[in-house]
């Protein structure tokens, strides 16, 4: 895997880059956004790392002029900033996922490793995220190896969310998937429906999130859990 890694903390940018080579990975560093939309067209690169907070152009509007440029390779952004607001802008301006600092060196090599596997997974047409598995030709699902039983509209929502996982969904976006679901009246068919998907899917170790005001984030558990 070939990694470009924007941070602009020398001594971080060391480190994390000599956990990735630790894989056999190799890691190119930037210390500033401006080059990087450029490098990722002339090198190819598997996957970008991104700090938010860097001298010049922060980590967002890189990210944005990333997927201006048309990149289409997995983000991980890395941010000092805890806050729910920097998540969420990272994630919509599309980020495939976040750590915040500090991390252990060992999950974001894990991190990045699940990013790459479902990004070949996406490829093949099968979703993937923890150990839940969506084939998207044949409208069926799995955890592990256990098939999954679901029904019609449950498919379609958990194959709209797992193809935007990482992301927020909102409430619109969920009620459009099934005729006859426009307006409020839908809301808590919605609900009900999402509840029950929850109890299907969280056993295999991701987490349907409700993002207040926003709407929905499937997201891979944290390990212990949370
Ligand atoms: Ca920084």
């Amino acid at each position: 895997m070939h990694i470009l890694l924007v941070e602009d903390d020398a001594a971080l940018a060391a480190s994390i880059a000599g956990a990735l080579q630790a894989q056999g990975w190799r890691v190119d560093v930037s210390e500033r956004g401006e080059p990087v939309p450029r490098s990722l067209a002339q090198d190819a690169y598997d996957l970008l790392v991104l700090d938010l907070g860097l001298p010049g152009i922060d980590g967002l509007e890189t990210l944005r002029r990333v997927r201006e440029s048309g990149w289409l390779q997995p983000v991980l952004v890395l941010t000092a900033r805890d806050g729910i607001d920097d998540r969420v802008a990272g994630l919509e301006t599309g980020a495939d996922d976040y750590m915040c600092k500090p991390f252990a060196p060992a999950e974001l090599v894990a991190r990045l490793r699940a990013l790459v596997r479902r990004h070949e997974h996406r490829r093949a047409g099968v979703l993937a995220l923890a150990a839940l598995r969506f084939d998207a030709q044949g409208l069926r699902a799995w955890v592990g190896e256990q098939p999954l039983a679901l029904t019609a509209r449950e498919s379609v929502v958990l194959q709209y969310l797992m193809a935007k996982a990482g992301q927020i969904v909102s409430r619109e976006q969920l009620t459009a998937l099934v005729p006859g679901w426009a307006g409020a009246a839908s809301d808590n068919a919605l609900e009900l429906l999402l509840s029950r998907l929850r109890g299907k899917i969280e056993p295999a170790g991701v987490r349907l999130r409700t993002v207040r005001g926003l709407g929905y984030l499937l997201e891979a558990a944290a390990p212990d859990g949370r």
